[in-house]
């Protein structure tokens, strides 16, 4: 057996060389961009936070169950990966063994011959199979050359899915062959539970050449195996749990990053700062998590497959954004590392200066200027990747030193510079809707007036646009029939910088933010409800971040707590069918899905219908990310597809919870009236509209 020991031993130093080289230079690479300190001081603070997104996520897969076939498929694969480690423990014992003794029979210390191990590893490996039967049918089903861009798999590397699905076929079968040899020659530690080995024992002959070679192939397999994964999309098996580990907590949702320049947070007010360094305009300027980014995708097309832009026809894949850097980061990686590139050629310079956006850049300003920020690339994605960091940090870049976005943004810019909202309106106006009330509504001087409960952010669009005026009035008049006292800024509140900072403009929404927090410390607010789910998203996420922290809460959560309290009572029945639309920002961005829902089963008469898209799966109805100030010119329009779905359900009404929504929605829905596709009562409210409508008696 001397031979095969030494043949293995052999194969594995120059594989595990091969990796190790390979290993090193990813971490090289990943490394040459700046620091990222956040990331390890949140995971040293909060251990028992990384520890458990360990077990749910990585060991427990749960997002990938969330995809039912291919996600039981993965966790058996995945787990294999764990249990089969004591095989090759075993394996490499064998051969060991075997040339020292000439006799191959090891096993494992104290657990090595216990039938419940012999049994597992034989289940996890039949298991593994079926998985990898399980992937081919859905690759084959799911095939980019059937469905085109509806595949999830449009853009990624098939053949080497393929070619690893065929590696791990080959460790399973030579797993197995080098079982049943073992156990036919009597070398085999288990005399029970092993279902598939020992039966195998059984049918094999006694052959000492045959174990020996089936010994080394499955080792063999398995080293080729490790090569190609540090080689390929394969390698998130290693980076996965890393990505998690430095992911921002809980989800990379709600609060934007925080715009750093070398790891630091960006202070305007620093004279050293270097205005040409804000955001991400090279490869060289992403940092290690950036990387992790990269090396982690597997290129699953989850994320695509949720995108409202990917689904209407634009240009964007959250999936190409990060396969698109990682392939230009591995282009340049050689020179990205050097220590000078002085001798290199023009070609060379091109392409390490290569700008990340641009006409001819890696990623095109039509894919990052599509993003609606509305996460659901994020919540899918089963490796934690950050796609809406990636986007809001080249857009920084973009917006900060380049000059460069969809020129249109730039009325609304200019509109918040001078008039603190997005249509430059007068800021007097901001009061108007409560002279529309028949009750008094207390208005913030300096101070919160006295015993007053909630300050009612309401928000521009609530202050300022019809449609959304509706909902201010409607929670407005909520509260005060359940007594709760609440007080409202007016003319002092500004916009919350949400749609600035959203566009990449980091230093208006900083201005904007800053100006607010002001105001909202001297009044001593400490408690704030709020309409409109990006107000309630930077309030509650985003203004601690400068110093701003309240107790945030959206009108939907308040309302459906003071009905669960018999404060308010929904007593006039609505006979209608209702669809609800969850807005981004408030669902997938901050997890509030049952109070809009459970307001609505309140009310009498209400009949409710999901949309097929709905909940952490809702789709955008385009409005996020500052695209409300945007054109949409590629494609279909994102509020035409969200509404055509809506349609589906037949519905009397379309409520939501979100002053953008109702305006896109709203538009959709008009249009389709004016091409006869949609009935003329079919309108858009907000839950509380419905609420206060019966709620209060008809008149
Ligand atoms: S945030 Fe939404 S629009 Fe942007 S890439 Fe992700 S899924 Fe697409
Ligand atoms: S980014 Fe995430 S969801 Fe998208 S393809 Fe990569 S691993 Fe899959």
């Amino acid at each position: 057996m001397l031979w095969v020991a030494i043949i293995g031993l052999v194969m594995t130093v120059v594989a595990v060389a091969m990796a190790g080289r390979r290993a090193l230079f990813l971490f090289r690479l990943a490394t040459v961009g700046p620091p990222a300190p956040e990331r390890i001081a949140y995971a040293k603070a909060n251990v028992g936070a990384e520890v458990k997104a360990q077990l749910v996520e990585v060991f427990g897969q749960k997002k990938l169950l969330k995809w039912t076939a291919s996600g039981v498929a993965h966790f058996f694969v995945m787990w294999a990966f764990f249990i089969l480690l004591t095989v090759y423990i075993e394996a490499y014992g064998a051969i060991i063994q075997g040339a020292i003794t000439g006799r191959p029979n090891f096993h494992i210390p104290l657990i090595g011959t216990w039938g419940v191990l012999g049994f597992l590893q034989d289940f996890i490996a039949v298991a593994c199979l079926l998985g990898l039967v399980a992937f081919a049918v859905i690759r084959v089903k799911n095939s980019p050359k059937t469905l085109g861009r509806g595949s999830r798999f449009s853009g990624s590397h098939l053949g080497g899915a393929w070619l690893v699905l065929f590696m791990i076929f080959n460790i399973i079968w030579t797993l197995f062959l080098a079982r049943g040899a073992a156990a036919a020659n009597g070398n085999f530690p288990y005399s029970s539970g092993a279902f598939v080995s020992l039966p195998l024992g059984d049918a094999l002959p006694q052959s000492a050449l045959l174990e020996e070679i089936a010994l080394l192939l499955h080792i063999g397999f398995m080293l080729v195996f490790l090569v190609i994964v540090v080689n390929s999309k394969h390698l998130h098996i290693f980076t996965a749990p890393l990505n998690v580990l430095f992911s921002r907590r809980p989800d990379a949702m709600g609060a934007a990053p925080e715009l750093r320049v070398d790891g630091k947070t960006v202070d305007f007010e620093d004279e050293d700062l270097d205005p040409e360094r804000l955001g991400r305009g090279k490869i060289g300027d992403t940092t290690w998590k950036g990387f992790l980014d990269f090396y982690s995708c597997t290129e699953c097309g989850r994320c695509q497959s949720q995108c409202p832009a990917w689904n209407t026809d634009k240009p964007l894949s959250p999936k190409m954004l990060i396969l698109d850097q990682r392939d230009h980061a591995f282009a340049v990686a050689p020179y990205l590392m050097a220590a000078s590139n002085e001798h290199a050629g023009q070609d060379v310079l091109a392409l390490l200066e290569k700008p990340l956006v641009g006409e001819d850049g890696v990623i095109h300003p039509d894919v990052l200027w599509s993003c609606t920020n509305c996460g659901a690339c994020v919540e899918q994605c089963p490796v934690d990747i950050e796609h809406i960091d990636h986007i809001l940090d080249m857009r920084r870049y973009q917006v900060m030193v380049e000059s460069s976005f969809p020129s249109e943004a730039g009325v609304m810019v200019k509109n918040l510079e001078n008039k603190g909202n997005p249509w430059g309106m007068s800021e007097m106006k901001r009061a108007d809707w409560i002279e529309e009330l028949d009750f008094e509504v207390e208005l913030v001087e300096d101070k919160m007036p006295e015993g007053t409960e909630y300050l009612f952010w309401v928000g521009c669009a609530g202050a300022l646009e019809d449609r959304a005026k509706k909902t201010t009035k409607a929670v407005a008049e909520l509260l005060h029939i359940a007594g709760v006292k609440f007080a409202v800024l007016g003319p002092m509140e500004a916009c919350t910088g949400d749609p600035a900072r959203r566009l990449g403009m980091e230093y208006l929404f900083n201005m904007l933010a800053q100006q607010n927090i002001e105001t909202l410390n001297e009044a001593g607010v400490k408690k704030i409800v709020a309409t409109c789910p990006h107000c309630f998203n930077t309030l509650a996420n985003e203004y601690p971040q400068l110093g701003g922290t309240y107790e945030v809460v959206h009108h939907t959560q308040l309302l459906s707590k003071l009905v669960d309290e018999g404060l308010l009572t929904p007593i006039t029945p609505i006979e209608e069918k209702i669809t609800y639309h969850d807005p981004c920002f408030l669902g997938r961005h901050n997890k509030v899905y049952s109070q809009p829902r459970d307001i609505m089963s309140k009310v009498p008469g209400v009949q409710t219908q999901e949309m097929h898209r709905h909940k952490d799966r809702g789709f955008c109805c385009g409005a996020g990310g500052a695209r409300m100030w945007m054109e949409e010119r590629i494609g279909k329009r994102i509020n035409t597809e969200r509404v055509d779905e809506a349609l589906t359900t037949n519905p009397d009404t379309v409520s939501t919870a979100c002053p953008f929504c109702m305006v896109m929605l709203g538009d959709a829905i008009n249009e389709k009236k004016n091409n006869g596709e949609a009935k003329e009562s079919l309108e858009v409210v907000d839950v509380a509209q419905l609420l206060i409508k019966s709620v209060k008696s008809p008149s």
